[in-house]
């Protein structure tokens, strides 16, 4: 999963539009901070995705830079969309630029990170008990089972009336990919995988179930292996969620389930993602970070976006694509000491707190990096 310490690592830096802007403006620094103070070479190429793109291409991702994706170790992306391009053509509408690098690119593991940091566990709407130190991380199968599954669509029925399909699949290799990716991150973290599906009541959940069993047996044992129906998990994810490590699931119930443990941790601005790939034959995989929000076009252009979702989007991408541990830890600790010092930006804002700008966010982010250099 890893690029060589040593080696320049080729980053792919795609701010994208709306607040993507603004927020990658400040993870750049951080980048800029890891080179300079650890000795880290990033070496950086910058382009368009979105409107952005459209405006200057006509299309929300031209190839070269498609082609420049495929060659990065790893690319960064802000967010996608906004009013100014909602009349566009489906084809050449902002988020088409990130659904083809994410198909283009095959990235069939969405890792999405549920951490509740101390100073914001009165945000959640869950008790502080049921919360406090949470840090779980779902990992959903991304590009297979019920949005790709055929056949799908809407026919009209002979004698009148209409019937919607769509068909949930899923191969043995594509089941055992993503669970391997599960297992592996497992072994970085608390070392336990729960498997999730719906083998009561669904085939294809059943081989599941049977195809990742079959892989731990296989190659790791050493991992403590669940398995739990998605409708207890649900609930489960409610009642005890820090009974969980790794959440490995399908691409529909991760779906859901990325969302509501997302908002445990209280907001959109908080929250990170990554998407993998397979690994090529130089061991080298294809990978994506981004945080879990949008462009904001409600607060574009003001200086009130939170940064820390794409920082924390970059220190994933430390963590798992370079192997710098260390670095990520870093980055995490950065943002958890200006929280506690009661920085906030305006969506996380709690009465007694320091309301401050995204870019005053990033320098407070810097300076606590700077005090561990
Ligand atoms: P959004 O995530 O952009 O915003 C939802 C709400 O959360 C807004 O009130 C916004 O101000 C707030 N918010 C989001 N991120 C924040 C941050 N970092 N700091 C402070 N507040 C933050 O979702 P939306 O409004 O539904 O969509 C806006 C545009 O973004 C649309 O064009 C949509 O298609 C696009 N979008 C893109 C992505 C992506 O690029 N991955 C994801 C979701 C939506």
């Amino acid at each position: 999963m890893t690029a060589s310490k040593t080696a320049n690592k080729k980053l792919l830096v795609l701010p994208g539009d709306g607040i993507g802007t603004e927020v990658m403006a400040e993870t750049l620094r951080v980048a800029d901070w890891m080179a300079k103070r650890r000795a880290v070479r990033f070496d950086i190429q910058e382009d368009l995705v979105g409107g952005a793109a459209y405006d200057k291409h006509g299309t929300p991702l031209a190839d070269k830079t498609m082609d420049a994706a495929m060659k990065a170790d790893a690319v960064l992306l802000g967010a996608v969309g906004g009013p100014k391009w909602d009349g566009l053509s489906f084809d050449k509408k902002p988020e088409r630029g990130l659904l083809r690098l994410r198909k283009e690119m095959d990235l069939f593991a969405n890792l999405r990170p549920a951490v509740v940091f101390d100073a914001l566990v009165d945000a959640s709407t869950l008790k502080p008990e049921i919360i406090k130190g949470l840090d779980i991380l779902i990992v959903r199968e991304l590009t297979a089972g019920m949005y790709f599954g055929q056949p799908r669509g809407v026919e009209n029925l002979p004698g009148g009336g209409r019937k919607g399909v769509n068909t949930h699949t899923y191969t043995d290799a594509e089941v055992r990919r993503v669970a391997a990716v599960a297992f592996e991150l497992a072994r970085k973290r608390s070392n336990k995988v729960c498997s999730v599906e719906k083998a009561n009541v669904m085939e294809a959940g059943l081989m599941w179930r049977e195809e990742v069993t079959k892989l731990h047996a296989a190659e790791y044992k050493d991992v403590g292996l669940s398995h739990m129906y998605a409708d207890n998990c649900a609930m489960q994810l409610i009642r005890n969620p820090k009974q969980f490590d790794v959440i490995v699931t399908d691409n529909l119930f991760g779906d859901i389930l990325s969302d509501e443990a997302a908002m445990m941790t209280g907001s959109l601005g908080m929250l990170p993602s990554a998407s993998l790939g397979a690994r090529d034959a130089a061991d080298r995989r294809l990978a994506l970070y981004e945080p879990v929000h949008g462009s904001a076009p409600d607060i574009a252009g003001q200086g009130k976006a939170n940064p820390v979702a794409m920082l924390l989007s970059f220190a994933m991408c430390l963590r798992y694509s370079f192997d710098m541990g260390d670095e990520a830890d870093l980055v995490e600790g950065a943002a958890k000491k200006v929280l506690d010092r009661g920085l906030r930006t305006g969506d996380i804002m709690q009465p007694g707190k320091t309301l401050v700008s995204t870019k005053a966010m990033g320098d407070a982010l810097l300076a606590e990096l700077e005090k561990t250099a």
